[in-house]
């Protein structure tokens, strides 16, 4: 259950559709408008499936595929989904699907969030990291200008609906990828659940049902209890940037060109190197931070960038204000704090400490 000031919503984790009628009963769409959005890899292997499942409880069921991957996380697409809603007749009564990854999750939440002033939207998320983080919590939008996410808005779902079997067909280095931002829940709220993931490597990366169906539910745990706390992030919800604020100065750096979870994971090394120069964990925990994010074949260290660049980089992110930096740092694994009190060296050293 996800409960923030403008909506209450339940997370269903399933490994088939099977319930998935009945819960899309439950929020009533029973004979609404409907448009299912998705993206055209994932069109081809579940759409077919939805619509069947959708045509039970309404016969205004449409659709439209949009072109995958990040570099579509836009307008122009945004705009194509708003021509179709015009086509459909929607209006605030009706209800968009997002069908997919944390690309299409977030710019159908933007349409929905904009259209008319805000209609209603499901989340049916099919990656890894869409299923443990981005599908949860309301914060919808596109990329402008190079700028990821600079354009968006706050607009929950009013479900979640996450088919674990969907992984089933995602490539190994999206699931690495997710497992960034799920190691993340681990270092920043529980240490118990880092220990179970460090376990449980091999059986996450050959997506074991029982094994998985536990993992989505922790990470959806964590992360709705710290939106259900801080809906528009001005304090506590901040601590699931952990790794972000090296992490984005990274993939700017590369251009898009690493995945997000693989940057994730260079940026919780580096703020646990930091962590563990102000004394707050100790080289034992590092070592078990680093090996459990290599155990999900993502990277520790990089080359092809100079520390200089990274430093300077992070003053680009759009969360940093007046030219402060933040940091969430680790309080012991398990534990975290936000700090804009970093000394310049120490964050040089804690960049150096991955390259
Ligand atoms: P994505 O949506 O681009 O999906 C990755 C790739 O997998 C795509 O090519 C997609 O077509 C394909 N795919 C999706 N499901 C599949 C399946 N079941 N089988 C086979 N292929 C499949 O990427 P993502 O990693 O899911 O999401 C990344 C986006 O999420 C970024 O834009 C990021 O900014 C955003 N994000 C948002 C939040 C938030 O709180 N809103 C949080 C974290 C990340
Ligand atoms: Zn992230």
């Amino acid at each position: 259950e996800v409960n923030t000031k403008t909506n209450n919503y339940n997370i269903i984790i399933s490994n088939n559709f099977d319930s998935l009628q009945e819960h899309l009963s439950k929020v009533g769409m029973d004979n609404k408008k409907v448009c299912i959005i998705t993206d055209d890899n994932v069109s081809k292997l579940y759409l077919d499936n939805l619509c069947n499942i959708i045509s039970k409880i309404t016969d205004e069921l449409s659709y439209l595929v949009i072109p995958h991957g990040e570099a579509n996380k836009n307008l122009d697409t945004i705009n194509t989904i708003y021509k179709k809603m015009i086509e459909e007749k929607l209006d605030r009564e009706s209800y968009l699907i997002a069908l997919g990854g944390g690309v299409t999750g977030d710019m159908v939440g933007y349409a929905s969030a904009t259209y008319m002033r805000g209609n209603k939207f499901i989340q049916i998320p099919t990656t890894l990291l869409s299923q443990v983080d981005s599908s949860i919590g309301g914060k919808t939008g596109v990329d402008f200008d190079g700028y990821k996410n600079i354009i968006g808005a706050f607009h929950q779902p009013e479900l979640v609906y996450i088919n674990t079997s969907t992984l089933m067909t995602l490539p190994k280095k999206e699931i690495s990828a997710g497992m960034g931002e799920v190691i993340k829940h681990g270092l920043i709220a529980s240490k118990e659940y880092f220990n179970y993931i460090r376990a449980n490597s091999s059986k996450i990366m050959n997506l074991d049902n029982e094994i998985m169906e536990q993992l989505i539910y922790e990470s959806c745990v964590i992360k709705s209890k710290v939106v259900s706390m801080d809906e528009k992030e001005k304090g506590v919800r901040a601590t699931l940037n952990f790794g972000h604020t090296i992490g984005h100065a990274v993939e700017r750096l590369f251009d898009f060109n690493l995945l997000h979870g693989e940057c994730v994971g260079l940026g919780m090394v580096s703020a646990a190197y930091l962590s563990y120069l102000l004394k707050q964990i100790d080289s034992s925990e590092l070592d078990d931070i680093k090996a459990c994010i290599q155990s999900f074949d993502l990277p520790i260290k990089i080359d092809k960038l100079n520390e200089l660049d990274i430093y300077n980089e992070l003053y680009h992110d759009k969360k940093t204000k007046n030219n402060e930096l933040n940091f969430i740092l680790l309080n012991g694994v398990g534990s975290c704090e936000i700090r804009d009190d970093l000394d310049k060296e120490d964050i040089m050293k804690a960049i150096k400490y991955i390259l």
